[in-house]
């Protein structure tokens, strides 16, 4: 998938979701998507809608500090979701007939692991290699593999990372502090409605002996995305039981 391909949103519709997001619509006008699909993972669903009024009046009311509920959904962009797509990484740096499924079969490797669900149907796996590195977009909307990296971060759905990684992604990626060789070959991907991505970051050197939870450890979200690598080995604490 190019990046200047149409990006189709042509999933199920819902009507019960139609009326939660109508305020939201200036947003579908602007980038011409077609105002009858409810995969407005952008837009409001009625839950979001739904959870956005509890959060208001239970502020209102000062039951809540929405500054909590801010760093608990910052502990799930961070932590708690892209935990499950580290797992998939570890498992297919550790196991090439996992590695193999994964490039095969995204959608049904993942699975394997209890990894599935919506914005996650349709997963395809691209494998950084010496010299060609892959990272993921939406240049539409905001587009994310929810199942193994849990909620996009802020920038993921800025209009300037949206716009800028296409027409000059390495100096996006300078951006996030990663700087490659001018021989390696950069790809973006650009998510649509219907495909996911995950990106596998090349394997940290070192680490030949590390066990899959250890090797999970140097996995992090923005490697997943493309904007960063896996940790060195060296800066994590040696797990026990590895020999590094
Ligand atoms: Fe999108």
């Amino acid at each position: 998938m190019k990046p200047d391909e149409p990006h189709g949103h042509s999933h199920d519709h819902h009507p019960h979701h139609a009326h939660a997001h109508a305020h939201e619509h200036t947003h579908a006008h602007a980038h011409g998507h077609s105002h009858d699909h409810p995969h407005d993972h952008s837009h409001l669903s009625e839950q979001e809608v739904r959870v956005r009024a509890l959060q208001s009046l239970l502020t209102a009311k000062g039951y809540i500090d929405p500054e909590a509920i801010d760093r608990i959904v910052q502990t799930y962009e961070t932590d708690v979701g892209p935990r499950n797509g580290a797992r998939v990484v570890a498992k297919a740096w550790s196991e090439p007939a996992f590695a193999d499924w994964l490039a095969r079969d995204a959608t049904a490797a993942i699975a394997s692991l209890g990894y599935h669900g919506r914005q996650g149907e349709h997963m395809v796996a691209l494998f950084n290699q010496p010299g060609q590195h892959n990272v993921v977009v939406c240049t539409l909307c905001s587009c994310y593999p929810w199942p193994v990296l849990g909620l996009p971060p802020v920038w993921y759905k800025s209009a300037p990372y949206r716009s800028r990684v296409v027409m000059d992604p390495r100096s996006v990626l300078a951006d996030f502090g990663l700087v490659l060789p001018d021989t390696t070959e950069v790809r973006v991907w650009d998510s649509t409605a219907e495909v996911r991505y995950l990106v596998i970051p090349e394997r940290p050197a070192g680490t030949q002996a590390w066990d899959q939870a250890a090797l999970a450890s140097l996995v992090t979200r923005d490697s997943m995305i493309g904007t960063g690598l896996a940790r060195p080995a060296h800066t994590v604490a040696k797990p026990s039981g590895a020999r590094a």
